[in-house]
């Protein structure tokens, strides 16, 4: 008998029929001797109607009151659900973020836990009741509700799988596990039986957006395994664990895609200490995160610096670009974005050599040019031109020979 949290997202109770679905899943669990704790999620698009009803309501709604609003999507369906168990015979209670005691801090719309009193969730387990806790809610020190940035309700089954200690943390959603890539752009990519929390995170912030990134940290950080898996059949779906060396074996583990990003190039600033942080302090200050850079000098004083911003933040950040380099007497700024960011990733890349020449020989013999390239540990990423990143996908996940593994 083990300890379980089960987290279903928005698609797995987007309706009536699909909450009473859950609630047979959770049923079996409980039957089976398990105690359950389920986290639930808002039912998929009501917290985007919320938000934007808060919008037409007003153009700068206060943040405070936006929380309060969009807590309202899980209360709806942890009621639900709690009604539903019972409806089949089950004790089932359901309990809100400050009712299950999960503390956050004071940061409207994007707090972070800082502790949940696993008390209330203790004794009701130990009353074999099964417990339904909204997700992507807390409370922070003054009392007020707080949420946790979209996505966050995996955040809270992670958080609270560590507080109580549990066995395993099954994040239930609408695919039914980790792929080597997007199998919408690639026929061969494969489903991973296990990743690591490293990887898991370089794929989360790369726009793999399975999991919320927050929540893979949370599960590093405390040890917590992770089963993402499909809540529409039984299928065994991807463990996200700590790394063991059978994982160092294989070069790379997934290719991922980000078209999220633009570039933005500044021609002949003078080559002269001071140079970026004139350019990118500015930007930073207006909370403008800045992701690859390169800077190409030339052999007359003077150099080209380019780097890359999110789509949203590209309209800001060409204008105060453009301010920077004119005082600068920088002689242009090019800028583009129909760019696009591969990337391959993987915890073996820390003990094999050869990663990076394979994946750009695979790109070179497609003709497909390099733009930019930046990496990490376990991480080697391109931008490439846009026409081309699909493309690029299903060669690297052929070179890499990801279908095979
Ligand atoms: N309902 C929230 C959202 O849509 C939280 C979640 O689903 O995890 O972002
Ligand atoms: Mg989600």
């Amino acid at each position: 008998m083990a300890l379980i949290v089960q987290k279903y997202g928005g698609t797995s109770v987007g309706n009536l029929d699909r909450i009473r679905n859950v609630a047979r899943r959770v049923a079996n669990s409980y039957d089976d001797g398990n105690d359950v704790v389920v986290v639930l999620s808002a039912m998929s698009g009501v917290t985007d109607n919320l938000l934007d009803l808060a919008h037409q309501a007003s153009e700068t709604p206060c943040k405070r009151e936006m929380d309060v609003l969009l807590s309202t999507g899980e209360q709806t369906t942890v009621s639900l659900m709690a009604i539903t168990l019972q409806e089949m015979g089950y004790k089932a209670e359901s309990l809100l973020g400050f009712q299950a005691d999960i503390q956050t801090d004071d940061s409207a719309g994007k707090a972070r836990i800082m502790t949940i009193g696993a008390e209330r969730i203790k004794t009701l387990l130990e009353a074999r009741k099964i417990v339904v806790v909204a997700g992507f809610q807390g409370m922070d020190s003054a009392g007020n509700i707080t949420t946790l940035g979209r996505g966050g309700s995996d955040t809270s089954a992670v958080a609270i799988a560590a507080a109580i200690k549990a066995d395993s943390c099954e994040i239930y959603t609408d695919v039914d596990g980790i792929y080597t890539t997007d199998p919408r752009i690639c026929d061969k990519a494969r489903k991973l039986e296990k990743i690591s929390y490293d990887e898991m995170l370089e794929m989360a912030s790369l726009g793999a957006k399975v999991l919320q990134i927050r929540s893979v940290g949370f599960a590093k950080k405390y040890n917590v395994p992770i089963h993402v898996r499909s809540s529409f059949n039984e299928e065994v779906g991807t463990m996200v664990v700590n790394e063991d060396s059978g994982m160092e074996q294989l070069l790379v583990s997934g290719v991922t895609l980000d078209k999220n990003e633009a570039r933005i190039t500044v021609k002949r600033v003078p080559d002269q200490p001071g140079v970026s942080a004139k350019i990118f302090s500015p930007l930073a200050e207006k909370g403008i995160q800045v992701d690859m850079i390169i800077q190409n000098t030339r052999s007359d004083g003077e150099t080209d610096l380019t780097f890359t911003v999110t789509k949203t933040d590209f309209r800001e950040a060409i204008e105060i670009t453009k301010r920077v380099a004119e005082k600068m007497g920088g002689k242009e700024v090019l800028v583009a974005d129909d760019i696009a960011k591969v990337s391959v990733i993987g915890v073996g890349m820390k003990n094999h050599s050869g990663v990076a020449s394979r994946m750009f020989q695979a790109l070179a013999d497609e003709n497909i040019n390099i733009r930019l390239i930046t990496t990490s540990e376990i991480r080697i990423s391109c931008v490439i031109d846009e026409r081309y990143a699909e493309l690029a996908v299903r060669v690297l996940h052929d070179a890499f020979e990801l279908d095979t593994l």
